[in-house]
């Protein structure tokens, strides 16, 4: 006879359904999982402590393992909200349409900077470009800071080795404007249809019998990509504004330069950011992005 606890194991969060969620044993079985007290709030991606129920299907999440970082927003009363953990990939999905916003997907890029994690920007349904219908020249600011950036279309197929490349091995998750074509992007990823997942719904309770707020899908080349429900607004939780800097990469490096050491960029006299902007080395856009996130971080931590 063998005490409740011996089963108990390290499992993987594969699926979050509110407070519900899926998880993977060691055997590569999948199980619903109930999670234990209220503050517990696991994430796809993250390592839990599970141990089977006596009489019932469900496991129970008894801890959430150490995380080595994790992708967080500020909630609607302010507080962080966990969207995904233990992550080394952040892709940035845009598409048009819907009409990107590139604020957003600077918030997303300064995210992966601040975590520590690499990130690319994916621009998809590229089969609607035409000689009329160019690509943003967003794209090209992007590569300018030295983010790859992959043009593919989940549509035609076209380019998703270049997605397969950047992926593989990595924990990726998938972000972006809802109806950018996430779930279209993982489900060309495999070809096992028993793998696909449906599309992440930011809303509840819609034709559907558990709507999933997130999902991990196991690749077969190694790896795992996360997909998250699609939101309007994304903004990084920041520490202070001070830290904002450290979200864009070429502000924080011209910024070297500035004659006061804590120069934060606005208004100051000597300032090197300032100076690169008014020679085109910095794009003004991103500069705004920086103004923005710094007010709101000032806003939010105020
Ligand atoms: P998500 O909300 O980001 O998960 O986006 P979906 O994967 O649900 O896709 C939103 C819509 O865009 C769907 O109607 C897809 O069929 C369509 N779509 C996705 N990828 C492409 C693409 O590469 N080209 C075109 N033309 N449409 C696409
Ligand atoms: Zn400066």
């Amino acid at each position: 006879c063998k005490m409740g606890t011996v089963d108990k194991q390290e499992a993987l969060v594969v699926t979050t359904y509110g407070r519900r969620v899926d998880v993977r044993l060691q055997s590569g079985e999948r199980v619903a999982a109930r999670i234990k007290g209220r503050k517990l709030k696991p994430v796809c991606g993250d390592r839990v402590t599970a141990q089977p129920i006596a009489g019932e299907p469900d496991w129970l999440i008894t801890d959430i393992l150490p995380r080595s970082n994790a992708l967080t927003r500020p909630d609607a009363r302010g507080r962080t909200e966990v969207l995904a953990a233990n992550l080394t990939l952040v892709v940035v999905v845009a598409a048009d349409p819907p009409t990107p916003d590139w604020f957003v997907v600077d918030r997303y890029l300064s995210a992966a900077e601040l975590m520590g994690v690499k990130a690319a920007v994916l621009f998809n349904k590229i089969d609607r470009l035409t000689d009329a219908r160019v690509e943003p020249p967003a794209l090209a600011e992007f590569e300018k800071v030295g983010y790859p950036v992959l043009r593919c279309s989940a549509a035609t197929g076209q380019s998703m080795a270049d997605l397969q490349r950047l992926i593989a091995g990595e924990t990726t998750i998938l972000v972006g404007q809802s109806g950018v074509g996430k779930s279209s992007l993982i489900n060309r990823l495999t070809d096992n249809p028993a793998l696909r997942i449906g599309a992440v719904s930011a809303k509840s309770g819609e034709g559907r019998h558990t709507t999933v707020n997130s999902a991990l899908l196991e690749l077969p080349s190694g790896g795992a990509v996360i997909d998250s429900p699609g939101v309007r607004d994304f903004a990084p939780a920041v520490e202070s504004a001070q830290r904002v800097v450290a979200g864009f990469p070429e502000i924080e490096e011209a910024g070297r330069a500035c004659r006061y050491a804590n120069c934060r960029h606005l208004k100051e006299p000597g300032c090197a950011v300032k100076a690169a902007l008014d020679e085109g080395a910095i794009s003004s856009r991103r500069y705004e992005s920086y103004k923005r996130l710094k007010r709101l971080t000032e806003k939010l931590n105020a």
